[in-house]
């Protein structure tokens, strides 16, 4: 083995740490919110203070909802394309669907459509919803080398469900700011809002501006103890099903923070859409701070069935060989 092989050894563990981190990221994110969704903070606050750990809800504890489910998907159509195949990523979609996981209405129509025939370029709606933006670490990790392609395949990975602005935005935003954190946790780089937030303004300023404008305001954000922190997010933005008002909380919960854990506690006690910005937040912070970082007892809890936590693993593993990422490190 000479030098290069070492360096390149070193780039694939390191890689392969965060691909992992941003897949298990979101899928504790989302277990971890599950329970709470649609509750507000106020409520979260009053039967567990700050909940910290799995619980159980309309699923077991431990259990993945919506955003996990379609998120293998795309890990599944990576590892089998090399490349995001919108038309693969839908027959993923559907083949994976679950109803019982908390689909929203417009999603089951899609699925619907799917399972008639109907292309994958026919049966998007015009929603405005984070649930394009909620599943899209995979395409953050896999093209994280360059920014414009992570841009690229979001709005592809997008289409096949969302087609609103506003969606587009947050989709782009997610997997924007997934590729920023890892390449930034690949080199030891801090992850202030200020480096991240002008790139991906500027990356989605010709999608929506709207979202832009919400995106650009999390720079009022001061820091402070995680209350405090709930208590300014919550101010600024409703932390509901919008795209636009769910995608900049998940950010902040990753930006204010310093650990994987604060990150995804303060998204997921912020309330409201709860699963899916918690699920946002856990991918960000796992391709900062790669899977290391979460907590074993919350990995020991995640269900670990036939699509579980080990298949989730796997793939995300498997991912980083044929990634655009696992290219020459940059030195
Ligand atoms: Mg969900």
């Amino acid at each position: 083995m000479n030098s290069s092989d070492v360096i390149n050894t070193t780039h694939q563990v390191q890689l392969q740490a965060r691909f992992v981190g941003a897949a298990l990221g979101t899928f504790v994110g989302d277990t971890l919110g599950m329970p709470v969704e649609g509750w507000s903070r106020k409520r979260i606050k009053e039967r567990f203070g700050w909940l910290t750990d799995l619980q159980p809800g309309r699923l077991p504890a431990g259990h993945y909802t919506d955003d996990t489910e379609m998120m293998i998907g795309l890990w599944e159509t990576l590892v089998s394309c090399g490349n995001l195949d919108p038309a693969v990523a839908a027959a993923n979609f559907l083949r994976n669907y679950h109803p019982e996981r908390g689909y929203g209405g417009r999603i089951q129509g899609v699925m619907t459509r799917l399972a008639q025939g109907a292309d994958w370029q026919d049966v998007g709606t015009d929603s405005f919803g984070n649930g394009s933006a909620m599943r899209v670490a995979p395409v953050g990790c896999f093209f994280s080398r360059n920014l414009d392609l992570v841009k690229h395949k979001a709005l592809i990975s997008c289409e096949i469900t969302h087609k609103h602005p506003q969606a587009r935005a947050g989709a782009v935003a997610a997997a924007v700011a997934t590729a920023m954190a890892l390449e930034a946790g690949m080199s030891g780089r801090t992850k202030n809002p200020e480096t991240f937030l002008p790139v991906i303004i500027e990356l989605i300023r010709g999608l929506d501006e709207p979202s832009a404008q919400k995106m650009a305001a999390l720079s009022d954000i001061q820091g402070g103890d995680p209350a405090s922190l709930a208590e300014q997010i919550t101010r600024m933005y409703r932390c509901n099903v919008m795209s636009m008002e769910a995608v900049p909380p998940a950010l902040a919960s990753f930006w204010y923070t310093d650990s994987f854990s604060d990150a995804v506690l303060l998204a997921v006690n912020l309330g409201g859409d709860t699963d899916t910005i918690g699920a946002m937040a856990g991918a960000v912070a796992g391709a900062y701070y790669g899977v290391s970082s979460i907590p074993e007892e919350w990995l020991a809890g995640l269900e670990n069935g036939p699509k579980g936590r080990d298949y989730v693993i796997d793939l995300a593993t498997r991912a980083v060989t044929m990634s655009w990422s696992a290219t020459v490190p940059q030195v």
